[in-house]
């Protein structure tokens, strides 16, 4: 396991932790907070053990001047103090004299939060591309670097791997959280294994695919990429998402692991995508050419009830059906209703995906599952088997 924040005597140490703060923000209003939310136990830990405070995050890119003033950390800032109920000394700089010299004066269980780490990236992407400079520099700044930004894990940034290779280290609650979750998947999991596939693409989940055929003892799939794999299957698919640079890969999975991966019987049908579009459900063969899938129905309902309902471990990444839209939710709500009652009979699962994460939860299913991961592709590449390099630097306890 990695050295956690609870590894360390705390006291008195300039304590550099890098936090996910990258939220959502228009002319300055944060639009949801929770990833501020998030980081408090690990913010709030450091300050109750009295450490001095200093915390780093990106928002957004930054590639133009323009960009400078969308992404300024600065209303975080204040909302970080509302939460926290405490003063956070925000440094509109990423290095230099104003930046060090409050950081010599914070006292024990102070908070500082710097600027923007990517406005290093206006000029030669210097935390993008881990400049080795930037990292030694930043590193130079504190005593103990904690990590607890998952989202970025999955990148070699100077305010990770650049830091992390030079300070003692240790992951923060939220990362350490992660790790136990997806440890539970990666490494024996208790069978049968099963794994939901959905949303939009196949190309994004292509690497996710060829490990999991080796790893799973079951694939369902359904959402958008399904399509592909029907039209592989010599089905005609009407107007419904297909990459048709794709369909060789699907063929070859289908090939090779025909008992492995399970195909959807039926879907909804719609002619557009709107709620004000009549539907039909049909079988996968009966897809008319101006019609959409845009959702599951009964008879896979049934048939993919019977892979889970035995499984012991379930990962799911992509919504079912075009979830945004009431008419297509059925599948994803279905499925989320399914996971939580499997998840009180002491079944492992573990939701991971941006948009999956944000369906579950605008559903009211955010404390249902054992694990609902909050880092999209960090998620991805760990279900895809790889190593994660914001991971690897840190230390071994
Ligand atoms: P995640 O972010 O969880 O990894 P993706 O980004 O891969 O998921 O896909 C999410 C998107 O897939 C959603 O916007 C959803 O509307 C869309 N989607 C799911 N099923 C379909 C479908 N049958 N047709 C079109 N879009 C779909
Ligand atoms: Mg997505």
């Amino acid at each position: 396991m990695k050295k956690t924040i609870r590894d360390y005597d705390l006291e008195g140490k300039k304590v550099i932790i890098r936090v996910d703060f990258n939220v959502p923000i228009k002319d300055g209003i944060i639009k949801d907070d929770n990833r501020i939310v998030e980081s408090l136990r690990t913010i709030n830990y450091a300050i109750e053990h009295r450490a001095k405070v200093i915390l780093m995050s990106h928002l957004g890119r930054v590639k133009e001047e323009a960009d400078l003033v969308k992404n300024n950390l600065e209303p975080v800032s204040r909302r970080l103090a509302e939460l926290i109920n405490k003063e956070v000394i925000f440094v509109n700089a990423t290095r230099g004299e104003e930046l060090e010299s409050a950081i010599n004066n914070l006292q024990n269980g102070d908070v500082l939060l710097m600027q923007n780490t990517r406005f290093e990236d206006l000029e030669g992407k210097k935390e993008s591309k881990n400049d080795p400079e930037l990292g030694k520099y930043w590193a130079s700044l504190g005593d103990i670097y904690i990590n607890d930004a998952f989202g970025t894990a999955h990148r070699a940034h100077a305010s990770n791997v650049g830091i992390a290779s030079i300070l003692p280290n240790g992951v923060g609650f939220l990362i350490e959280e992660e790790l136990e979750a997806f440890d539970k998947v990666t490494n024996n999991p208790v069978r049968p294994y099963t794994v939901i596939l959905g949303g939009s693409k196949v190309s994004d989940k292509i690497e996710v695919i060829k490990h999991l055929v080796e790893t799973a003892d079951h694939i369902l799939i359904g959402g958008g990429m399904m399509f592909t794999f029907l039209k592989a299957q010599g089905y005609e698919v009407g107007k419904s998402l297909l990459e048709e640079e794709f369909i060789g890969f699907c063929k070859e999975m289908l090939e090779k692991y025909p008992e492995k991966i399970i195909l959807p019987l039926d879907c909804v049908c719609g002619k557009e995508l709107s709620n004000d579009t009549n539907i039909r459900a049909c079988q996968v063969s009966d897809i008319h050419e101006d019609e959409m899938g845009l959702d599951l129905s009964m008879l896979t309902f049934n048939l993919f009830g019977k892979y889970i309902e035995e499984s012991k471990t379930i990962v799911w990444n992509g919504p079912l059906g075009a979830f945004e839209y009431e008419k297509f939710a059925d599948g994803t709500k279905v499925l989320c209703k399914v996971l939580a009652e499997l998840t009180k009979n002491g079944v492992t699962t573990i939701i991971g995906g941006g948009d999956t994460a944000a369906a579950a939860i605008e559903f009211g299913y955010k404390e249902s599952f054992t694990h609902i991961s909050t880092g999209g592709g960090a998620s991805l590449e760990l279900l895809a088997g790889k190593e994660l390099p914001g991971i690897a630097i840190m230390m071994e306890s």
